[in-house]
């Protein structure tokens, strides 16, 4: 799965990547966890992610995985980044057709894991949201606005990444 959202995200951020390798796996900061949300807290999840990697400036480093996960003030949240910055992280939670009781669909899951990989990317790349609501870099409140969106970025966001 991993293979297959990586050579989608590989073949947007051309020429940008010069290549895309898949590390080893890190377990989720037990400090991150809200049982009472049964959700891991992005912002923590971000900073374990910081402090157990080491990233040249000239690497970026994203995380996948499949814990739900929130923000303050949000009740759940797709991914997260620093902008700019080496590290992004997305949860593939809510983007798998049965939380919302649909089947199973591997493709679609790849897609919108994609999707939602290149926007925390972009972000780490230092792009903030895009008013294009089919840009990569609009911001997804639900999973519809995920499908609407296109899987790649618009002319302006091409122009301010340099590509
Ligand atoms: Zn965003
Ligand atoms: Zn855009």
């Amino acid at each position: 799965m991993l293979r297959d959202m990586a050579e989608r995200i590989y073949k947007t951020f051309l020429p940008l990547l010069d290549r895309c390798l898949i590390g080893e796996r890190i377990g989720m900061p037990v400090g991150a966890y809200n049982e009472k949300r049964g959700q891991y807290r992005a912002d923590v999840v971000l900073e374990h992610l910081q402090n157990s990697v080491r990233a040249s400036p000239r690497e970026k480093v994203l995380a996948v995985t499949d814990c739900d996960l929130y923000a303050p003030g949000l009740n759940f949240v797709f991914g997260q980044a620093q902008c700019p910055g080496s590290f992004a992280l997305v949860s593939l939670h809510r983007l798998n057709p049965i939380f919302y009781g649909g089947s199973q669909d591997y493709e679609l899951l790849i897609e919108r894991g994609a999707k939602e990989a290149t926007h925390e990317l972009g972000h780490s790349l230092g792009l903030r949201h895009c008013p294009d609501n089919k840009c990569v870099m609009s911001f997804s409140n639900s999973i519809v606005n995920v499908d609407e969106k296109g899987p790649s970025f618009c002319e302006t966001c091409r122009r301010r990444l340099g590509i």
